[in-house]
């Protein structure tokens, strides 16, 4: 099979697997904060750190950026890394509504490049909140994604994450890339899991460079 037929069929799976779709439900502001907030910590650490902001600049999160610094760390320190991810708030909330405007009209390549271009803003981030948050076609990999990714073989061992999203999204629109991502991620959390995948559970085992090396060593013994 090539490699984007491979693709195709291992989301086609997936889909089944977790018919129900990811839907994030915030706006493009919240989507931002909450994306940069979620770096380097749990979904559960990130939310709790948004309704601290909520609740601190009475619902308008807009307001992020005025916030004194100390009560800004204040409120986002259980997620982490307060230093770096208070400086990239204030530089990116306090300018937010331009920088809406601007992520609406560009294409994805050049809205990644204005995002990257914040503190504390990698390439990952800028594709969550582009995806999420203005339906562009991005391919975000985070930890779960790549690891499942990796082990699956589907790309060259010497890929990086941003050359494996350009693959991605040049092949592929954005719903299929943003569904693809989100599923990828629920198999990493639920059954291709960093420590033992549960290999015998996953439907993708017959495509699977890793299960497919596993049983070959335990074969040749
Ligand atoms: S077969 Fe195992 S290693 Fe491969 S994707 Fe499934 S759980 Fe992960």
């Amino acid at each position: 099979m090539d490699r984007v037929s491979l693709i195709r069929e291992i989301y086609r799976r997936l889909s089944e697997l977790f018919p129900v779709p990811y839907k994030p439900g915030r706006n493009p502001v919240g989507q931002a904060v909450f994306t940069v907030l979620s770096q380097n910590t749990t979904d559960r650490n990130a939310e709790k750190c948004l309704e601290n902001l909520k609740k601190v600049t009475n619902g308008n999160l807009l307001k992020v950026g005025e916030l004194p610094l100390e009560k800004l760390i204040l409120a986002i320190r259980p997620c982490g890394m307060f230093n770096q991810k208070s400086k990239a708030l204030k530089e990116l909330i306090s300018k937010w509504p331009e920088v809406e405007k601007r992520l609406r009209e560009l294409p994805a390549k050049e809205a990644i490049k204005l995002l990257t271009s914040f503190p504390y803003i990698g390439s990952k981030t800028a594709r969550v909140i582009l995806t999420f948050a203005f339906n562009k076609n991005t391919f975000p990999i985070d930890t779960h994604c790549y690891r499942v990714l990796k082990r699956l073989g589907i790309f060259p061992e010497n890929w990086d994450k941003d050359r494996i999203s350009e693959f991605m999204e040049s092949h592929f629109d954005g719903e299929f890339n943003r569904v693809f991502h989100y599923n990828l991620i629920r198999l990493g959390r639920t059954i291709c899991k960093a420590r033992k995948p549960e290999c015998e559970k996953c439907p993708l085992k017959d495509l699977c460079g890793y299960y497919r090396e596993k049983k070959e060593t335990k074969e040749e013994k």
